[in-house]
């Protein structure tokens, strides 16, 4: 997660709080939510990693 995340990308809630278990899920799945506006993303994982696309903030890769 950036420090700039307002969204935990796992759950969609406020990034402020405990995210503990999602901080241990992101190393193993790519993000659901949008950091910035915690709209679902579609997620496609592919061979090379993941790309998350927020239809407000494009493309996450990861
Ligand atoms: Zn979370
Ligand atoms: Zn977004």
């Amino acid at each position: 997660m950036t420090a700039s995340a307002l969204y935990c990308g796992q759950c969609g809630k406020s990034a402020r709080g405990e995210h503990a278990d999602c901080a241990a899920r992101a190393t193993l799945e790519p993000p659901r939510y949008c950091p910035e506006c915690a709209r679902r993303m579609v997620v496609q994982v592919d061979p090379m990693g993941w790309r998350a696309a927020c239809s407000r903030h494009g493309e996450l890769r990861g």
